[in-house]
This record gives structure tokens, C-alpha cells and sequence, in this order.
């Protein structure tokens, strides 16, 4: 049995483990740098690779951003501290000489979350948190497309007189759903302190301003998951996230689901993996590419 090293790089932590046939040991976890200098993030990778390094037998990451060919590319350039164009690939297989999978971090929280599927050919994984990631399976396959955009379904539109996201664009999902973005429209409320959270316990204790920015962000995401099913013909979407997870989100997005055609609905479900999703996923996906590598 293979042994992976699993690297999991989010915009505030970076953790690393070793995954043998599903199974995590030697998890360690460190804060993402916050400075744009690629020496910081080839420090912070080298001091969480060198302790797991002699056991494993390739290593595979997920990431935050693009990843385009090995190359970690910022789509909000606020992210890791304004880290682009980072070769991350090239970079992990420089500090370990072993063969290096790379993939974002949604894409391979999604294939975490469709390995707990059964008789599932097309889904897709939607974690609302600071931000909003999409994962896809498609005909039982990972999406990643060719320059590793596909699924970042956060960035389609839902509102063209929306705020302006952290992509650039005008109006994204993300920019009206996220957990900053919950946290924005409570500021405007509650004062500069405001966090997601603090919305979040006002609307479960009834208060009917937070009410309604759980709900504009809950029916911004069920508005994305009748997209995604009407052009993606998807049969079951997994709902994960400090957002996504939390009480009574779930049954709002289903609810405003509820109102769409029935050819715009799908099954809408709790994700299953919780927080070591992307570790997992990235080994598993990682392990079926090495095992055609190895074996060819
Ligand atoms: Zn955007």
C-alpha cells in the first residue's frame, strides 16, 4: 500500500498528513503566510514536508486558486497574501525529489465527498464559508478542465448590481453568499465587529434583519445549485462550510429550491468530510493518477 503525503494550503492554514489507504496519521497544520513573497511560502511548504518526507511515496497538494499545470494562480488576488503565480508543482518536487499531484482544494474536497456516494454520476460539492467553492464530478469523473478553472461556480453572477467581488467581477455568488459577505452586511447593521457568526446567532434567536441576509445569502446559493443542476443535469449537491453546515441553513436553500421548476432541482445533502475533506480527496484522486504512473 502507498503511502501519500497530503498537503492541504488554504488561505489561513496550510496542514499536511500522511494518508495510507484512507487512513490520516502525523497531521500537523501551520497559518498560511501572509506575505507575497514566494520565500515565505517555499519556507512554510519545506518545514511541513521535511518531518513526513522519508515515509512518503509521492505527495499530492491542494490548493486555494487556479491550478494551472502545476502553477498556483490567485483568483482574488487578496488571497495568500497576494501570492501568484507560484510554482507550486515544481517548487514540492524540487524540496522532496518525489512525484507531486496538484489540484484546488474544492476539486478535491468534491472527490472526497463523492467517494460517500453511491449509484452518483454527476454532483457537485458547495462549501459556503469565507468564500464560496465548487467542486465537480461529472460522469463519475473529477472536472478540472484544462487550465484547472472548472467549478469555481462561486464566481458566476447573482446579482449584475451586486458588490464587487474579490475576482474583480461585479455581483459573483460569493460576493452576496459568503461568510464575508454575511459579515459585511451585518457591519452595516451592528457595527465594524460584526463577524458571520454573530448574524448568524441573531437570526436563530429571531432577529429579522439577520434574517434577512441569511436568507439573500441561502437563496443566492439555492439560485446556483438550479443552475448548475439545469445545465449540468446533477443528481445530488452536498452542502458543506461554516455557512453551509450551520443550523438551519441547509433547510432554507432547500426551501427556496423547492420553488424552482423540477427540472432546476436536486438533492441537496450535509457534506460528510468535514475539515480534512481536501486532504483526503487530494490523496485519493492523487492515488488513482499514481497508480496508472506507476503501473504504465
Ligand atoms: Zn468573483
Amino acid at each position: 500500500m502507498n503511502t501519500c503525503l497530503a498537503i492541504d494550503i488554504g488561505g489561513t492554514k496550510i496542514a499536511a498528513a500522511l494518508i495510507c489507504n484512507g487512513v490520516v496519521s502525523k497531521r500537523s497544520q501551520m497559518k498560511t503566510p501572509s506575505s507575497s513573497k514566494t520565500s515565505a511560502m517555499d519556507e512554510a511548504l519545506k518545514s511541513m514536508i521535511q518531518p513526513l518526507l522519508s515515509e512518503a511515496d509521492y505527495i499530492a497538494v491542494a490548493s486555494t486558486g487556479i491550478i494551472d499545470k502545476g502553477i498556483l494562480k490567485a483568483l482574488n488576488p487578496d488571497n495568500l497574501g497576494g501570492l501568484n503565480l507560484y510554482p507550486l508543482q515544481q517548487t514540492v518536487a524540487h524540496l522532496s525529489q518525489l512525484t507531486v499531484f496538484v489540484i484546488n482544494d474544492a476539486q478535491a474536497a468534491a472527490w472526497a465527498e463523492y467517494q460517500h456516494t453511491s449509484n452518483i454520476s454527476n454532483m457537485a460539492f458547495i462549501t459556503v464559508s469565507t468564500g464560496v467553492g465548487t467542486g465537480l464530478v461529472i460522469n463519475n469523473q473529477l472536472l478540472i478542465g484544462s487550465r484547472g478553472v472548472a467549478g469555481h461556480a462561486g464566481h458566476m453572477l447573482a446579482d449584475p448590481n451586486g458588490p464587487v467581488c474579490g475576482c474583480g467581477r461585479r455581483g459573483c455568488v460569493e460576493s452576496i453568499a459568503s461568510g464575508t459577505a454575511i459579515a459585511n452586511a451585518g457591519k452595516d447593521i451592528w457595527g465594524d465587529l460584526c463577524t458571520g457568526q454573530f448574524v448568524f446567532e441573531k437570526f436563530l434567536a429571531g432577529n429579522l434583519q439577520a434574517e434577512k441576509i441569511i436568507h439573500q445569502s441561502a437563496r443566492v446559493i439555492a439560485n446556483l445549485i438550479a443552475d448548475l443542476t439545469i445545465s449540468l443535469d446533477l443528481e445530488l449537491v452536498k452542502l458543506g462550510g461554516s455557512v453551509g453546515l450551520a443550523t438551519g441553513y441547509l433547510a432554507i436553500v432547500r426551501q427556496y429550491l423547492s420553488q424552482m421548476p423540477m427540472a432546476h432541482q436536486s438533492h441537496v445533502i450535509s457534506a460528510q468530510c468535514a475539515a480534512d475533506a481536501g486532504l483526503v480527496g487530494v490523496a485519493q484522486w492523487a492515488n488513482n493518477q499514481y497508480s496508472v504512473e506507476t503501473n504504465s
